[in-house]
């Protein structure tokens, strides 16, 4: 039985959120598919999945057009994400990217505005730009995405820095890297992180390594894949699906409870990091 009520994550203010979220990469690309990932979306929050992760970035803004349609009428249940690509993480180029991306959502403020990866403009740059629209109220938190332990370093070391309300960066079986330094340095820090790909884009739901805890469980190995990022309970996950079978299933993985047997199995197949390496991108 999957929790009617979700599992939450408390943010840095006390506020807390669900753990399990919906993406939204590769929605809002085609006029075909509109309707039927409004109505995932839609189904998403009707199971308490309430928190979106969207971004300026993908479909051109198209997926934040998607996001507006399915939140239409119910904004104040959910928890929307954002950010602004690199190239446009000036302090006007932030503020700017920030106002288009409201409208396209169709709302007066974005829960948590990200700095998708790093890029040439200056920390401080962006930093003004999400003090600003802090103070205005068009976003309730600023946090960053794809950031390494030099990376929050530096920004911990700037004026307002350790006010950030988030991380997100990719985490799933096959990409443990966080585990060796990150995952402690933000713990350490407060700052909780938010795995993105958790099934790796799909790919872990045609992984035979999973199958014989997928049948012990009577699940799938795709909700194997996401039980193993819940399972670390302080990390929000946000794996995106736009065929309705999909969030069912995802939801339910959040009644999948593994075994220490089970997680033994996965650290075979799936070897923790035994040193440091380099933040992966997807
Ligand atoms: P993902 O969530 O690991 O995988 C999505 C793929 O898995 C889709 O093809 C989906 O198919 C399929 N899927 C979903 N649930 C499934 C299930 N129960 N069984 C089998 N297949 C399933 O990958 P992702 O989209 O890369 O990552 C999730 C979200 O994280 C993104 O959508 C985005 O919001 C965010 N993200 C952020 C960054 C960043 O740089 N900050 C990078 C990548 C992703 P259907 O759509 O057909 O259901």
């Amino acid at each position: 039985m999957s929790p009617k009520v979700l599992p939450t994550i408390a943010l840095p203010s006390g506020e807390k959120v669900p753990q399990l979220g919906q993406g939204t990469w590769r929605m809002g690309e085609s006029r075909r598919s509109f309707e039927t990932e409004v109505a995932a979306l839609r189904l998403g929050l009707d199971l308490g999945m309430t928190l979106i992760d969207t971004a300026e970035l993908y479909a051109e803004g198209g997926a934040e057009e998607v996001v507006a349609e399915a939140i239409k009428g119910r904004r104040d249940e959910c928890f929307i994400v954002s950010k602004v690509k690199p190239e446009n993480s000036t302090r006007s180029g932030t503020i700017a990217a920030c106002e288009r991306s409201l409208k396209r959502l169709k709302t007066d403020r974005i829960d948590l505005y990200l700095l998708h990866w790093r890029g040439r403009p200056r920390l401080e740059e962006t930093l003004a730009g999400f003090e600003a629209l802090l103070a205005k109220g068009a976003i309730r938190y600023f946090g960053v995405s794809n950031f390494d332990v030099d990376d929050m370093e530096e920004l911990f070391a700037l004026p307002g820095g350790n006010a950030c309300a988030s991380n997100q960066v990719v985490y799933n079986l096959t990409r443990r890297g966080i585990e060796y330094a990150l995952l402690p340095w933000s713990r350490a820090h407060g700052v909780p992180i938010m795995a993105y790909s958790p099934i790796e884009q799909g790919r872990l739901g045609r992984n035979r390594a999973l199958s014989a805890i997928a049948a012990r469980h009577e699940a799938t190995p795709a909700q194997i894949a996401l039980a193993f990022v819940l399972h670390q309970t302080d990390m929000m996950v946000i794996p995106k699906a736009a065929d309705e079978r999909h969030v069912r299933e995802n939801h339910a993985a959040l009644g999948i409870a593994l075994t220490e047997a089970d997680l033994a199995e996965l650290d075979r197949a799936f070897p923790p990091p035994t040193r440091r390496r380099p933040l992966e991108l997807l």
